[in-house]
């Protein structure tokens, strides 16, 4: 049995990582500070042995022993992001920095959740891992791509100079249960707006491109990263199935049956224009790709948005 501490366990991401190493057999510590995470995410696992909650912000220094650290401490919605940008730099430089010193401690494997936004608005398509990215270091959106990428500096400079056992994951947009209802990200917004019909909210034209992941999927190839003995990446993670948001917009609308008009909002500052992630690596390394469908993906997420919302009635 190892003990893992996930960090942001009670966000979206994490509420699905803390169930799978539950039952995989795992004693696990789930800390969070409940900034955009909710207790309702993890509220099933509370009183299970091998589960332990604790409060805590990973800008302090955090002590337990551990065989295994998965950071995932950080807003990822840009509106959550941008809300306390200086507190979102913080997270991502000095809680990687206490999550790193507490991984050389106990000699523990630590693997950092990064981002696509580190590509920034990327010249180069699809992205691979060799590409360097094109990012605005001074734009609304830098607290959280620079932030991002000096996390995986902190994690390459300790695995160098400290020989600390570290793995960088680069998540690409990826949707399932337990998203917050009122998230800010598209996957949230358009399923709520259009089973409320609602307008849906397209920033811009529309025509910018993303490729969602489904949760399972993503949760699977973690894992594999995590337990792999030698490849430390930086590796994608994601579906290369790349829609623009419009056609995204028209197919909420079709699986919702939703009477939702479509409505066009000014484009934010540095939208990335598309997005779309080279799997090849992860093909290679892992033995990952991802299999969930968009619509079954879309399906799931639907009844879950539309059994939260029952419940806030
Ligand atoms: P989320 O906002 O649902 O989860 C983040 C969690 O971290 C929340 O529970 C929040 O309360 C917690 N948190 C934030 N700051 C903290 C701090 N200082 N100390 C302790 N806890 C803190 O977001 P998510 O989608 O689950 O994302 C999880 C991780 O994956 C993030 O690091 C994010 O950058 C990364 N990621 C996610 C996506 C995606 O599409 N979901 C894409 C790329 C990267
Ligand atoms: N978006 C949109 N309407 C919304 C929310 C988001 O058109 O109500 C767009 C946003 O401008 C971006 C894309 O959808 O082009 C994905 O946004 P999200 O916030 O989910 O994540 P991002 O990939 O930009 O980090």
């Amino acid at each position: 049995m190892k003990r893992i501490l996930i960090t942001g366990g009670a966000g979206f991401i994490g509420s699905h990582l803390c169930e799978k190493l539950l039952n995989d057999g795992n004693d696990v510590i789930c800390l969070d500070n409940f900034f955009t995470g909710s207790k309702d995410n993890i509220r099933h696992l509370i009183g299970n042995k091998n589960f332990e909650l604790v409060r805590h912000d990973i800008t302090k220094e955090y002590f337990a022993e551990v065989d295994e650290i998965y950071n995932l401490a950080c807003p990822a919605s840009p509106v959550a992001y941008q809300y306390n940008p200086i507190k979102t730099i913080k997270t991502c430089v000095m809680g990687t920095l206490n999550m790193l010193g507490l991984a050389k401690r106990c000699k523990a494997r630590i693997l950092q959740a990064s981002t696509s936004e580190i590509y920034g608005n990327p010249s180069i398509h699809p992205q691979q891992e060799s590409y360097w990215g094109n990012v605005n270091p001074i734009g609304i959106r830098s607290c959280y791509d620079e932030g991002k990428r000096c996390a995986e500096t902190l994690m390459m400079d300790y695995h160098r100079q400290n020989n600390v056992d570290t793995r960088i994951i680069r998540i690409f947009n990826t949707y399932g249960p337990n998203m917050d209802i009122n998230d800010g990200r598209v996957v949230s917004n358009f399923i709520v707006q259009a089973l409320q019909n609602k307008d849906i909210t397209i920033y811009g034209d529309g025509s910018q491109t993303r490729s969602f992941c489904y949760v399972s999927d993503l949760i699977d190839g973690m894992v594999k990263m995590m337990n792999n003995i030698s490849f430390i990446g930086p590796v994608n993670l994601g579906n290369p199935s790349e829609r623009t948001i419009l056609d995204f917009a028209k197919l909420i609308i079709e699986l919702t049956n939703s009477k939702s008009k479509i409505v066009f909002k000014p484009l934010p500052q540095d939208d990335p224009v598309k997005r779309k992630p080279d799997i090849s690596l992860a093909k290679e390394k892992l033995g990952w790709k991802p299999n969930v469908d968009i619509k079954e993906g879309l399906s799931k997420t639907i009844e879950y948005f539309d059994a939260k919302l029952k419940e806030v009635k």
